[in-house]
């Protein structure tokens, strides 16, 4: 954005979300990374991501997400509020986010799923990294429900990112790990061990000032699809973990996937207040409202290249006030 339009957009903003308004954009992301990846497209780099943060400084007004949440409950939000989210835990928002968010002095809230630090490789991105890797020609995924497939060009890689990553999430755990460990040795190479933060990298967001780390289960399961118990273990011991790597309380949660009723029920949402949190975040797509469950807010995800583009979509943002909520 030229200097001349910010103050427009930060005039076009506070007059679609005033002061005291009822109204809270949080925004989500996974990853940041250096260069763009055609195997996953909708993945900011670095560049795109500065161009949103420099329209986020410019225009909004950042809030701590726990901050905000309370600030939308008593109806006492500035104007242009906004919250920034990252999930899971990736070693690039250490590397790579930290430095912009300090830079145009945005807070953000990071949610780290603690069973994968120090050296571990996410489903979703095992499928990334073993797709990237596998030789060409043709591969028998019929396990899966995908038939024979034939890998040429990127475009095929990319396709099978996107289906095997659908057709692997909602396997049963165990079958799940046992189906991509078989494809990674199908493809003769080994998995990056980079990916996420370990330990040091966690701490120093924290102590950073401008992260809180919140909390995102220990190993990332769909909540739904496990038992009662084994969920608040893996939301205990994920937040015991939290304030033990960093020294301080986990305030804010996010729920692996996000889904109301198909990945978290209403259930999960009680289990995450009552272990302390102040507030919690789906992935159900759209603008917080007052009237939203403090345990349920919604985000999106911002796909836009350009400062112009990503305020547009903020500012249309405003009319999705009926998310999903789990009942
Ligand atoms: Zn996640």
């Amino acid at each position: 954005m030229v200097t001349i339009a910010r103050p427009i957009a930060r005039w076009f903003v506070q007059a679609r979300y005033p002061s005291g308004t009822r109204l809270l954009p949080i925004l989500m992301y996974h990853r940041v990374l250096k260069e763009p990846d055609p195997l996953q497209p909708a993945v900011p780099d670095v560049r795109q991501m500065a161009e949103q943060f420099r329209a986020l400084a410019g225009a909004f007004r950042v809030l701590r997400l726990h901050e905000a949440a309370e600030m939308l409950r008593a109806g006492r939000l500035p104007a242009g509020a906004a919250c920034i989210t990252f999930d899971d835990g990736y070693r690039d928002n250490h590397d790579l986010a930290l430095p912009l968010l300090r830079e145009f002095k945005l807070p953000a809230t990071i949610f780290v799923t603690t069973g994968f630090l120090n050296g571990g490789c996410m489903f979703n991105d095992t499928v990334v990294e073993t797709v990237r890797r596998l030789a060409s020609g043709a591969i028998d995924l019929s396990e899966v429900g995908l038939g024979q497939r034939m890998i040429t060009d990127i475009a095929s890689r990319r396709a099978l990112v996107n289906d095997l990553t659908r057709a692997v999430k909602y396997l049963e755990p165990g079958h799940r790990h046992e189906f991509c460990a078989d494809l990674c040795r199908r493809s003769g190479s080994r998995l990056p061990n980079d990916l996420m933060m370990d330990d040091h990298q966690v701490r120093s967001l924290s102590d950073s000032g401008w992260v809180d780390i919140g909390g995102h289960t220990v190993s990332h399961p769909i909540l739904a699809k496990i038992d009662e118990e084994q969920a608040r273990r893996e939301i205990i011991d994920n937040r015991d973990r939290i304030e033990e790597l960093t020294g301080r309380k986990s305030l804010c949660f996010a729920y692996p996937n996000g889904k109301p009723d198909l990945d978290y029920t209403a259930l999960h949402a009680k289990i995450v207040r009552e272990a302390g949190f102040l507030s919690a975040v789906s992935t159900a797509v759209g603008v917080a409202t007052d009237q939203a469950d403090p345990f349920q807010l919604p985000r999106f995800m911002p796909r836009e290249r350009s400062a112009a583009q990503f305020v547009a979509r903020m500012m249309r943002m405003a009319t999705h006030r009926h998310p999903q909520f789990a009942r």
